[in-house]
């Protein structure tokens, strides 16, 4: 089936034809983060679209780092970003660059600007700017916007050399006060800020506004087009002044898309930043973030994202998506590609009465009924096992057909079991759950045909594997916890992490290895944790459940 082409390959496609703005050129992307948080399912969106693209057209897509702001940028998030991008499979060679190693040549263009009497030394305060380009009243003219150049020239050569201080002065390009467009009221291109830079230091004390910044970083780059999200579009117009009016050969074009937003979460950095500051979560790759460190540590996958990201498709007009479809998403690859096992979370003690003390048997069970060739596995079963506390009621509910004195049920792959009796401790919990199997049954066949109705789940308890089970509910207790007239702060679900100990595993996930990924039958898929799992210790994050509505209970 041909897929519809996206609105931004149709334009692409345009371009690329005779007579079109790009005919007989390479399609040159770039995907620019700004250093100052990890990345999060949002920018998964942005990197399908920038690296896709030129992967679509045999082109290329530049990493570069948008680090033109002193204030917060930092190496860490640097090798951060890039571990993220690789593990979604996306590669840009040698082609990594930073902003900041143009900021010598953007302040020439800066320089060119103020020469062609496009730019001037403004010295209103940001009060002042802010009501004179009709914030609140109609626009009025700077009283310095028709100084000399020589003497813009030489303030601005000032600026650079330090000699004043933060706010005191701007550098603002000389546009159009009465334009429509706010961002064409002589903008602010250049700023003094003595605060240092991660990479350069204190080598600078005036850096360039984005919108000054960006299109001269593309165009030096030689980027064809330059895709970004929408809430840029209002700056195009001082994009397009900019490459129009430096003298730079490559005139990129800006096209943009719609950005992602997800259910149940935040997708800024600022707060994701200030929930790890608060202590809500461990920190960026805590598994019930949607950063891109936190869905992999929590056991998402690479093919998972990219599937999300791809059906979600490329649109002019933002949208939510529910959080369900990201778990969707990952639910459908996990269930084709991860292993099966047994694991019981919260633990019961099954003794079979009738069947031998200390004797032992294995049964052959498929890791994958998705995938035959994943193969089998042994696992042993013996006269005590646990099972799920959840999976036995000693007064069933109606329509309950699990365990209940008295009702038989099939362990999973092994024999059917009837349940005789329980014993209570003195709160009235139940310890042991006495049942007798059906020998003629191995294998969880019963050899008259007769009916039954539940297959439940166990563990050898003889050679059980403990576990920690870390299972998550949604972060937020509302939708959309970020509308402009809430405290995003005040929705956080309170049960989002429940840490189960003493879970107990089949004795084949003994040397579970970090990010080894399994589905527990009848619960969900798990992941081994990153961070706290070894073998003797193991940890398991609950990826997805196996149900849409599964909840954690306390
Ligand atoms: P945040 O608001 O989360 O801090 P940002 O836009 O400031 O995000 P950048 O590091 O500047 O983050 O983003 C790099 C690229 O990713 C930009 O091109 C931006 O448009 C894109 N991007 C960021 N968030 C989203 C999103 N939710 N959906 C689509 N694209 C996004
Ligand atoms: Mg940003």
């Amino acid at each position: 089936m041909a897929e519809s082409k996206n609105f931004i390959h149709q334009i692409i496609d345009e371009e690329l034809a005779e007579g079109g703005r790009c005919y007989g050129q390479k399609v040159h992307t770039r995907f620019p983060p700004e250093p100052n948080g990890y990345l999060h399912i949002g920018h998964a969106k942005a990197l399908e679209i920038d690296f896709g693209t030129a992967e679509v057209y045999g082109g290329l897509c530049n990493l570069r780092m948008d680090d033109t702001n002193p204030t917060k940028e930092d190496e860490e998030y640097v090798e951060a970003i890039k571990e993220d991008i690789h593990w979604l499979g996306h590669d840009w060679d040698d082609r990594f660059f930073y902003a900041s190693d143009y900021f010598e040549q953007m302040y020439g263009y800066a320089v060119e600007l103020i020469k062609k009497g496009l730019a001037y030394v403004c010295e209103l305060t940001p009060e002042q700017m802010k009501d004179m380009r009709g914030d609140t009243q109609t626009p009025a003219q700077s009283p310095y916007r028709d100084r000399p150049i020589e003497e813009s020239l030489d303030l601005f050569a000032r600026m650079r050399a330090g000699e004043f201080e933060d706010g005191k002065m701007t550098l603002r390009a000389k546009i159009d006060l009465a334009s429509g467009n706010f961002n064409m009221r002589d903008p602010v291109i250049y700023r003094i800020n003595h605060l240092p830079h991660h990479r350069t230091g204190t080598k600078w004390v005036i850096y360039p506004m984005y919108d000054f910044a960006h299109p001269i970083e593309d165009a030096i780059e030689g980027i064809t087009h330059s895709l970004c999200s929408l809430e840029f579009e209002s700056h195009r117009p001082l994009y397009n002044w900019v490459v129009e009016n430096i003298s730079i050969e490559t005139k990129p074009r800006q096209i943009e898309f719609a950005r992602l937003g997800i259910t149940h979460t935040v997708l800024s950095k600022r707060k994701l930043r200030a929930m790890i500051e608060a202590g809500i979560v461990s920190g960026w790759d805590d598994p019930r973030m949607p950063t891109l460190c936190g869905l992999r540590r929590r056991g998402y996958t690479p093919a998972s994202i990219h599937n999300f990201s791809a059906r979600n498709g490329v649109a002019k007009v933002n949208s939510v998506v529910d959080f369900a479809f990201l778990e969707y998403c990952l639910r459908e690859d996990l269930n084709e590609h991860a292993k099966r096992a047994m694991a019981v979370i919260r633990p019961v003690k099954l003794v079979i009465d009738n069947y031998p003390d200390g004797q032992t048997e294995e049964f052959d069970i498929e890791n994958n009924p998705q995938d035959e060739s994943a193969g089998t596995r042994k696992v042993s079963f013996s006269r005590e096992l646990y099972i799920e506390q959840e999976d036995f009621m000693e007064v069933p509910a109606p329509k309950y057909f699990r365990l209940f004195p008295g009702n038989e049920v099939r362990l999973k792959s092994a024999y059917i079991v009837k349940c005789e009796s329980c014993e209570k401790d003195a709160d009235g919990n139940v310890t042991v759950i006495h049942c007798t199997y059906d020998k003629d049954s191995r294998g969880g066949n019963p050899a008259d045909g007769r009916k039954i109705k539940s297959t439940i789940h166990w563990v050898d308890a003889s050679n059980a594997v403990d576990a920690e089970v870390r299972l998550y509910d949604r972060l937020f207790t509302t939708e959309q916890p970020d509308l402009a007239d809430c405290n995003y702060l005040d929705f956080i679900n309170p049960n989002s992490l429940t840490v189960i100990t003493g879970a107990k595993l089949e004795k084949s996930l003994e040397n579970t290895q970090p990010q080894d990924r399994f589905q527990f039958l009848r619960t969900g898929y798990f992941c081994a944790d990153t961070k706290d799992s070894k073998p003797g210790h193991l940890v398991f994050n609950m990826a997805v459940s196996l149900k849409d509505s599964y909840k954690p209970e306390n």
